[in-house]
């Protein structure tokens, strides 16, 4: 149990990846955070299934990561903040010329701007504990671009630069700031894209994640959220602690073509 006393902050973690690295961190013998938009009975459910499986505080707090105040608040009311995860993020596919504008700037303030919002308010409470670690969920869509995903391939490379310069504030206090590039996880967020891919390219599911999406993976895998996971705890390890300001992928290669 690694991590025990550590209280982590995972945004976006009702589902998916977020939810993979809550599991994780609370594996690990972290208090967690979850956290969504949602606020619903079921989200509160959830906190008390990990709490249960994991024997460690789990509690679930409802806040919009498109609203910079409430980013700000989710950390506040969380109390304490020794581990923040900022992996909330939506997606939309469409030619810049026809990209909605409000697609772009909820896409710009859920995978990006949280995670200003949400560092500036941790940081001084992991001074304060003498011990912190920033993750930021990036993707390999940080470090290379697909066509038609012009907000979320500007957000994701904004979270890469964010996360230097997080590292780069931080240097000298005992807390890093990393990113994880995941390449494709097959999580809602993704399910959710392959219907118009079907319709797009003519194909059936089976084509388009062989053809359309695992083809950029030189693997011929999904990676998988308990990966994610593994990755965040390592980055939160004594192992990591002089491991700053970088990214890590997780995408079978993809970013080595
Ligand atoms: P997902 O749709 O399963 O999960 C997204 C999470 O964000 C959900 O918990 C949702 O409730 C939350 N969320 C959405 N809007 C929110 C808001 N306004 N306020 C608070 N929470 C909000 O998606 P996922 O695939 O698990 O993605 C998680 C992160 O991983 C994202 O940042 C995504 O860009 C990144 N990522 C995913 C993949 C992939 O292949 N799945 C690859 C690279 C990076």
């Amino acid at each position: 149990m690694q991590l025990s006393g550590k209280t982590a902050i995972v945004t976006g973690s009702n589902s998916g990846i977020g939810l993979g690295v809550a599991e994780a961190l609370a594996a690990a013998g972290a208090s967690v955070v979850i956290n969504s938009f949602t606020d619903r009975d079921e989200d509160h459910a959830l906190a008390a299934r990990l709490a249960d499986e994991h024997g460690v505080p789990v509690r679930y707090i409802a806040a919009d990561m498109s609203d910079g105040d409430d980013c700000r608040q989710l950390v506040a009311k969380a109390g304490r903040c020794d581990i923040l995860v900022n992996n909330a993020g939506i997606q939309h596919v469409a030619a810049i010329e026809e990209f909605p504008v409000d697609k772009w700037n909820a896409i710009l303030a859920i995978n990006l701007s949280s995670a200003f919002h949400t560092t500036a308010a941790a940081l001084p409470m992991m001074r304060a504990a003498g011990w912190g670690r920033v993750v930021n969920i990036a993707s390999a869509h940080g470090l290379t671009a697909s066509p038609y995903k012009s907000a979320y391939v500007a957000a994701k490379h904004g979270v890469v630069g964010l996360t230097k310069v997080t590292a780069l504030e931080t240097a000298r206090d005992p807390i890093t700031c990393n990113a994880i590039c995941p390449g494709y996880v097959l999580t809602p967020l993704v399910e959710s894209q392959i219907p118009d891919q079907m319709k797009k390219h003519g194909m059936d599911r089976e084509t388009v994640i062989r053809e359309v999406m695992l083809d950029r993976q030189p693997s011929g895998q999904f990676a998988t959220v308990e990966q994610i996971g593994g990755t965040t705890v390592f980055l939160c390890s004594d192992a990591a602690e002089q491991i700053t300001g970088t990214t890590i992928s997780v995408d079978g290669g993809w970013t080595a073509l």
